[in-house]
């Protein structure tokens, strides 16, 4: 439990004071059939649906439907058009641009930065260890009264691997501002998500995504969960109708499929296992970093020109060379089995 967390306290000002816009179906909450409140076209769309009526700017329906899936109670949950979104809104409502800063763990997903650099809020780094965990005294000695955000990714984005949950609750337990902890890729790992502990934590934001293990990034849906409090401020300052109508239907359909989705991160996990073990036979591969995700962070050498051969092959990795503690390293998405093949096909070919 961290005792000295005050939300209000670290709220900007303007957040605090703002009286948020209030659409024409936020005021109305009864039974109507006559809408004449949102200069919509009354005729209809051009398309088989009710698109020409703006959608639920809270997104009940869907948010019911992934309550019963994510086991959090949808008070606690704000839908994003994207997690990039809870992402800049997170900076919006805590940080005051050139005067507080965020804690940012590198190597690691790179819109935290962007999207503190849009706000125009410093960023203090304090890299992982050389194991790609959490240097728990460099992040003590960075946090001052204006830290308010520090974001971690576990699954961490580049590097594949988890963060180790109790330096996690260490951070919960001491930092007095909002831990993020992405958990866009925690479908494929072995540890559990934070969510259950969200009654124990009021600094305490979790953020996923339907970009990655349900196959709909597309859409843009991300999911952020926290205390009602917390998601009482998102609600506040977000766009009123951030997740249109299409994606609240195609969704709520596509959450019918939680079989086939359980079956693709069974499937990726075993071709991720398959992937390494072949890598690992390769002398040119110096390292791989265990993987708790849908991807595998590979040192190998000649990192760049094998980039380079692999993109001549239609073939396309993410080069991380020249990132801070992934010197050497391409980042490969675990694809389907003969993806996969020809990928390693295309490496031995190269070497
Ligand atoms: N977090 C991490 C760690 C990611 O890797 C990504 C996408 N690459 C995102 C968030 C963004 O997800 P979304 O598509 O929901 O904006």
């Amino acid at each position: 439990m961290n005792m000295s967390f005050n939300l209000n306290a670290l709220l900007r000002d303007n957040i605090r004071k703002l009286v948020p816009y209030s659409s024409a179906r936020d005021e109305f909450k009864g039974e109507a059939s006559v809408w004449l409140d949102a200069n919509e076209n009354p005729f209809g769309s051009p398309l088989p649906h009710d698109y020409n009526r703006y959608p639920d700017p809270l997104q009940h329906q869907l948010k019911h439907k992934l309550s019963k899936i994510k086991g959090v109670p949808a008070e606690h949950m704000f839908l994003g058009n994207g997690s990039d979104e809870a992402i800049d809104l997170l900076y919006r409502a805590f940080c005051t641009p050139q005067v507080d800063n965020v804690i940012l763990v590198p190597p690691t997903y790179g819109m935290y930065e962007v999207s503190a650099n849009i706000n125009d809020i410093a960023v203090r780094k304090v890299n992982l260890t050389n194991d790609y965990q959490l240097n728990l005294d460099g992040i003590a000695e960075a946090i001052d009264q204006h830290t308010k955000l520090l974001f971690i990714c576990s699954p961490n984005n580049p590097t594949g691997n988890s963060i180790n949950a109790q330096d996690i609750e260490t951070i919960l337990v001491n930092f007095n501002g909002i831990v993020v902890i992405d958990e866009a890729y925690i479908n494929y790992s072995k540890q559990k998500s934070f969510t259950q502990a969200l009654a124990e934590f009021p600094n305490l934001v979790i953020l996923q995504t339907l970009s990655k293990a349900w196959g709909l990034a597309a859409l843009r849906l991300g999911l952020a969960f926290a205390s009602k409090e917390i998601i009482e401020v998102f609600n506040k300052i977000k766009p009123p109708y951030n997740i249109n109508q299409a994606t609240q239907d195609l969704v709520l359909e596509a959450l019918d499929g939680v079989d086939i989705i359980n079956e693709w991160i069974k499937a990726t996990v075993a071709e991720r296992e398959v992937l390494v073990s072949k890598l690992a036979t390769l002398a040119q591969v110096e390292h791989i970093t265990p993987s708790d995700a849908n991807f595998v962070l590979v040192k190998l050498s000649e990192p760049r020109a094998l980039y380079a051969y692999l993109v001549e092959q239609g073939i396309i990795v993410r080069d991380r060379s020249k990132v801070t503690l992934c010197e050497g390293c391409l980042r490969i998405t675990v694809g389907t089995k003969p993806e996969n093949e020809r990928l390693l096909e295309a490496i031995q070919t190269f070497y």
